[in-house]
């Protein structure tokens, strides 16, 4: 590789460099971000609700599946402490 070639592939990787050198302060970024985030609507403590959007969606509580129950399959209860939206979901 002459000297030229060399000098060319080392400018190639100089973006990545900055990009590289840049990301301890965009990290920083989003956790300020993230704690301005969990300040407004509390800590990201379950799933996306379906209905709200927020992260409040959480297992509640399981039972047998009132149709195939006896087949193995239970039904988890999430429910949104946001709004209140329930929903089931099959276990198999
Ligand atoms: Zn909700």
């Amino acid at each position: 590789m002459s000297t030229l070639d060399s000098s060319l592939s080392l400018l190639d990787k100089w973006p990545q460099w900055k990009r590289l050198t840049a990301m301890p302060d965009q990290v920083a970024r989003l956790e300020q971000r993230l704690a301005a985030i969990e300040a407004k609507f509390g800590p990201a403590i379950g799933d996306t609700c379906p209905k709200c959007r927020q992260s409040a969606f959480q297992l509640v509580g399981s039972k047998k599946d009132p149709v195939f129950g006896d087949m193995g399959v239970s039904l988890r209860q999430y429910r949104c402490s946001s709004c209140g939206f329930e929903e089931d979901k099959q276990v198999h």
